[in-house]
């Protein structure tokens, strides 16, 4: 029986998608697995290139200057590589919990990093709001959505310098002005298909600007004139993430799966307003619709709600270390019925104690 997968990531991915990526590994091209034949070979190319234009036109970024890549590395490499191709002088970085703070960390590496913002006073459960963005800096860093906290910007600001943007937990979630943004990123493994490959898009004017000499791997430019082939691409991960795109492609694209997480979204955190042994643990305003964070108000009751939820064949739900409690992730995969189960769990429990 397949289980109701509310990891954090790796996570849920959509069935027919799984299926698609398992009989590929089998036969690909003509008795041909898809993790032996050439990444040179025509039946590749056109997956990488579908991949690519799928990535633009899902965010309605096509014929606007930008390039999409799937590089490797993780959203980890992209801290760096932001960086090495964008920081000539000075940066600013919103703080808005752990995976901010990690790419403040490597990009101090190679300059001083002003963070125009923190909510990390408060264990990073809100999103700092009203704050400037000095126009002579080279470009102002966020991230969409809070993975480990649990909160999401529902409002990003009108930068007056470019604007990068770590979309790793909600990517392809919801509908925004794409175009706002010089370059965003994103872990596969949240919300576009297996680990191991990492999707960029950035608009090509924003390069070529930084004096320092560049690794041909962190080059931005190197891999744009590459057609994102520079090296072997991670061609299962690539293969996997098109399938899940052309999914959501054919489900209507971003405006149709945006309102199925409202939906999720709603469900879950009326349960754990309405039901009195849960807290919600993120400020409501800026709750992510991805990621639902909790905790039990009474914590004599932590094993017989943990026996509950696994019963029910949920997984998944233990929240990061730094924040305690649950953690529901509503990726795009993850049915809406999937959340009725563990609302269901959750309204048993209050019966029940
Ligand atoms: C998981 C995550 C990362 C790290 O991604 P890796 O691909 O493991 O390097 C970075 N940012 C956010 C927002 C994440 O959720």
């Amino acid at each position: 029986m397949k289980r109701h997968n509310f990891s954090a990531g790796p996570c849920v991915l959509p069935q027919e998608v799984i299926e698609k990526s398992a009989q590929a590994v089998l036969d690909f091209d003509n008795g041909l697995s898809l993790i032996e034949i050439s990444h040179r070979s025509k039946a590749f190319v056109d997956v990488m290139e579908n991949a690519r234009a799928l990535a633009l036109e899902l965010l309605g970024l096509e014929g606007k200057g930008y390039k999409a890549l799937f590089l490797q590395g993780g959203a980890s490499t992209q801290f760096l590589m932001v960086a090495l191709n964008l920081l000539e002088k000075r940066a600013g970085y919103l703080n808005t919990g752990t995976w901010a703070a990690k790419a403040i960390k490597e990009a101090q590496i190679y300059d001083d990093i002003y963070e125009v913002a923190s909510s990390k006073d408060a264990n990073y459960n809100y999103i700092p709001k009203g704050y400037d963005i000095p126009e002579e800096y080279d470009y102002f860093h966020c991230t969409s959505n809070n993975t480990i906290f649990g909160t999401q910007i529902k409002e990003f600001p009108n930068s007056p310098i470019p604007m990068v943007c770590d979309m790793s937990s909600d990517i392809f979630s919801r509908q925004l002005d794409f175009s706002k943004f010089d370059l965003i990123y994103a872990g596969a493994q949240k919300n576009m298909g297996p680990a191991g490959v990492t999707l960029v898009v950035v608009k090509e004017d924003i390069l070529g600007k930084v004096s320092r000499k560049i690794p041909s791997m962190m080059d931005y430019k190197v891999h744009i004139d590459k057609s994102s082939m520079f090296n072997t691409p991670p061609v299962f991960a690539v293969y996997t993430s098109m399938l899940t795109m052309e999914w959501l492609k054919n489900l209507g694209g971003i405006a149709a799966i945006e309102k199925e997480n409202e939906k999720k979204a709603q469900l879950i955190y009326s349960e754990i307003d309405l039901n009195p042994l849960f807290n919600g643990f993120a400020v409501k305003a800026d709750r992510s619709n991805m990621n639902a964070t909790f905790t039990l108000a009474n914590e004599d009751l932590k094993e017989t709600f943990d026996t509950m939820w696994k019963e029910a064949g949920i997984n998944g739900l233990n929240g990061h270390r730094s924040v305690g409690g649950y953690r529901a992730s509503m990726y795009n995969a993850l049915s809406l019925d999937s959340v009725k189960v563990l609302v269901e769990v959750m309204s048993e429990l209050e019966r029940k104690a």
